[in-house]
């Protein structure tokens, strides 16, 4: 790929996927689930989604505190406090916790929080953002760019492992084609393309990839069985009531179903979902 392409995120022949370590999980080993609402709303919100993702067997709980909107008349995220809500509920049901990182200047109060920092589609060429990233020492999820090649998408994720944070995920979220029926097309074949190629665990996202809570199960297995090391899903337990993504998000009785569907596929792959240990069994990462 020439002298300015990718070079660190690239696995050397015969190399293992790099694990990479979030609270008592490793992704890029057997399979994780990162499950929770799009945004975090409110107290009672955050402890009904994160107790129906942990009874169902959810490896970790995202949730959005600060979110990125089209609009700036939309629901903006609760900020801080919704990252306090996020962590409590995190400790309560012994789950590391993942949350969106939108600017640089939010990065600490992000640290006195989270397990993993999420940077969004949006966000996927700020440099600026990815090289201060570079130099955390707490893993960062990477969405791939609605509008980004798989090129771009691997050269955003080299800022960070240049800069010298080697705890990267990347998340195929969907991208933008000439088709509207659905919010994204998910680049399912680019996903397991970069799978082959890089180093680092690879997830999906099957929400905001298509949009629709419908397709969210069927794209999630497809992901299994196409070699993704995990899922990011979003689960709302009232997803009409959301104030942000209802469309795309399944009920708790959904995401439980899901849970159920993707240990078949996975054992029929001859893989398996990760063991659900307690945050106190490794030591998480706060
Ligand atoms: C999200 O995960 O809620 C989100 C905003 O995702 P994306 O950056 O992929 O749109
Ligand atoms: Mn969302």
């Amino acid at each position: 790929m020439g002298a300015t392409g990718p070079k660190r995120v690239v696995r050397e022949p015969g190399e293992a996927t790099r694990k990479v370590r979030f609270g008592p999980f490793e992704l890029g080993g057997d399979f994780v689930v990162i499950a929770g609402p799009c945004a975090l709303e409110s107290p009672e919100q955050v402890e009904r989604a994160a107790q129906a993702v942990k009874a169902s067997g959810a490896h970790a709980l995202r949730g959005g505190a600060f979110k990125p909107r089209t609009s700036p008349y939309s629901f903006q995220g609760l900020g801080e406090p919704g990252l306090r809500l996020l962590s409590e509920a995190g400790r309560r049901h012994r789950m590391p916790i993942v949350s969106e990182v939108l600017d640089v200047t939010q990065i600490p109060t992000m640290l006195e929080y989270v397990d993993v920092l999420q940077v969004g589609a949006r966000n996927m060429q700020n440099f600026a953002l990815l090289r201060a990233l570079s130099k955390i020492d707490r893993p960062v999820l990477l969405k791939r760019g609605f509008g980004a090649t798989i090129e771009e998408w691997m050269l955003a994720a080299e800022y960070l492992l240049d800069g010298g944070n080697e705890q990267v995920v990347l998340c195929e979220r969907g991208i933008r084609s000439f088709d509207t029926t659905l919010r994204n097309t998910l680049d399912l074949a680019g996903m397991a393309w970069v799978k082959q190629r890089v180093k680092v665990p690879v997830i999906v996202d099957p929400s905001h990839s298509t949009g629709l809570a419908t397709l969210v199960t069927p794209m999630a297995l497809a992901a299994a069985v196409a070699g993704a090391d995990g899922l990011l899903v979003e689960v709302h337990p009232a997803p009409e009531q959301a104030l942000c993504d209802g469309a795309q998000a399944l009920t708790p009785d959904a995401f439980e179903a899901l849970m159920k569907g993707l240990a078949g596929v996975l054992a029929a792959t001859g893989r398996r979902l990760a063991e659900v240990r307690p945050l106190s069994a490794v030591g998480g990462t706060r």
